[in-house]
């Protein structure tokens, strides 16, 4: 089993619905994602995925939510916009991207760093 990882950063404010304390007020954070991908098989070139098509993926998502108050961005619009959330977005996001790839490949886990010591991981079941 092969896995490759890379990581992103963003900086996106949101509040919290249905929180009593300081985070269901508007405040940023400085995020970090982590997308990891895993597979068995590797292509003629002996990569998985190319990190670049991986970059690319993850900067067409984090064009939409870099600079901007989730809250008013579809899905977050409805979901809350917690960091469990999110993961689960890039998730789902990057999981339609990964089709056309040179061998089958499929996302390990998402991770969604809020602050340097708090984090929230996806996995598919
Ligand atoms: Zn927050």
């Amino acid at each position: 089993m092969f896995e490759v990882a890379v990581e992103q950063g963003f900086a996106s404010a949101h509040a919290l619905r249905n929180y009593k304390g300081r985070c269901e007020n508007v405040h940023g954070h400085n995020w970090k994602v982590r997308v990891v991908i895993e597979g068995e098989k590797l292509d003629q070139t002996g990569m998985l995925v190319d990190f670049l098509d991986v970059k690319s993926w993850m900067g067409e998502i984090l064009d939409r939510i870099d600079h901007q108050f989730l809250n008013e961005i579809p899905p977050f619009d409805v979901v809350n916009p917690s960091a469990e959330n999110i993961a689960e977005y890039f998730y789902q996001q990057m999981t339609g991207r990964l089709d056309g790839t040179p061998v089958p490949v499929r996302i390990r886990e998402v991770k969604i760093w809020e602050t340097e010591i708090q984090s929230a991981t996806y996995r598919p079941k």
